[in-house]
C-alpha cells in the first residue's frame, strides 16, 4: 500500500513537467472508490497550476478548481508522453499539453475527484480530518505531546488514527516507535515530554529517509506499466519477527494489534 513517502515521490515524480500544462482531455476506465464528481469535458481547456500533497492526497490545483487523487490500496502514477493505449488496469488517463497522466489501479480503491474548491463540501469531506503534515512546520514537539496527554489508546493506533499527525502508517510507525524507544503498546496518554519528543523526531526522520531513498528509485516507480511498485524500506522492526534487533541482537517479536502486524523490540523499546 502507497504511504505518505510513495505519494510523495510521486509527486515528485511530475508536479515540475504537468505545472503549466493545459487538459486536453479525459478518459475513465471502470469506477473507482469515489466518482469524479463532475463532467470530464468541464477540465477540458483548464491549466494545471502545481500539484500539492496532502496527507495521502495528491492534489491539482487547476485554473478551475481541483483534483483529488488517492492511490488507494494498490494505484501508482505515470506521467509519460508516450504512453501505450491503456490496459485493463488503468482507470483515469488525463491528457495535457505536457504529456498524459495515467492512474493504474489493479484493485480500485483509489480515485479522482474533482472540487472546484478546497473547501467545497466535497474536498472537505475528504481531506477535512486530516491532522498535521509530519515533514511541514506545523507538526510541533511540544503540541504533539499535548495532543497525545488527552489520548488512551496505545501510542501505535493513535499514531495510524492519522488524527493527531497524518501519513504514519504501520510500517513508519513501528520504525518510528522503534528509533524513539517505544513500546507499540504504551498508553499515548502516558508517554513522557522528552519521551514524546524523541518520537516527533523519529516520525520525521523515518518518513525524510523514506523520501530520499525513494528519490533514487523513482524511475521505477513512476512508470505506469511498471511491475515493481513500491520501494522498500530498510526496516529496522517492520516485518523482521523472529531476525535479529540490529542493536541488541535480541530476536524482534510481532503482534497483533488493532488487526495490523506490530513489530518490536522488548529490549531496546520500553513499556
Ligand atoms: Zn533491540
Amino acid at each position: 500500500m502507497p504511504e505518505l513517502p510513495e505519494v510523495e515521490v510521486t509527486r515528485l515524480s511530475f508536479a515540475d513537467r504537468i505545472a503549466g500544462a493545459t487538459i486536453l482531455g479525459l478518459q475513465m476506465g471502470k469506477p473507482l472508490r469515489w466518482p469524479l464528481g463532475c463532467d470530464p469535458v468541464q477540465l477540458v481547456g483548464q491549466t494545471v497550476l502545481r500539484v500539492r500533497r496532502r496527507g495521502k492526497y495528491l492534489l491539482l490545483d487547476t485554473t478551475g478548481g481541483l483534483l483529488l487523487i488517492h492511490l488507494g490500496m494498490s494505484g501508482s502514477l505515470g506521467f509519460a508522453t508516450n504512453l501505450p493505449a491503456p490496459g485493463k488496469h488503468d482507470h483515469f488517463d488525463m491528457r495535457t499539453t505536457a504529456g498524459c497522466l495515467r492512474l493504474h489501479d489493479p484493485r480500485r480503491f483509489g480515485a479522482v475527484v474533482y472540487a472546484p474548491a478546497e473547501d467545497d463540501t466535497g474536498a472537505r469531506k475528504l481531506l477535512g480530518r486530516l491532522g498535521v503534515e509530519p515533514l511541514g512546520p506545523d507538526f510541533d514537539a511540544v503540541a504533539f505531546h499535548a495532543a497525545l496527554q488527552v489520548r488512551q489508546t496505545a501510542i501505535k493506533q493513535v499514531l495510524l488514527a492519522g488524527e493527531i499527525v497524518v501519513g504514519v502508517g504501520n510500517i513508519y510507525a513501528s520504525e518510528a516507535l522503534f528509533m524513539a524507544g517505544i513500546r507499540p503498546t504504551v498508553r499515548a496518554a502516558k508517554i513522557s515530554k522528552p519521551r514524546a519528543a524523541r518520537l516527533h523526531a523519529a516520525i520525521r526522520e523515518v518518513l525524510a529517509q523514506a523520501v530520499a531513498k525513494g528519490g533514487s528509485t523513482l524511475k521505477d516507480f513512476s512508470n505506469a506499466q511498471g511491475e515493481s511498485g513500491y520501494f522498500q524500506l530498510e526496516a529496522r522492526v517492520y516485518d523482521r519477527a523472529g531476525l535479529p534487533c540490529t542493536v541488541c541482537s535480541a530476536p524482534i517479536r510481532s503482534m497483533r494489534q488493532g488487526q495490523r502486524s506490530t513489530f518490536f523490540c522488548v529490549n531496546c523499546q520500553k513499556p
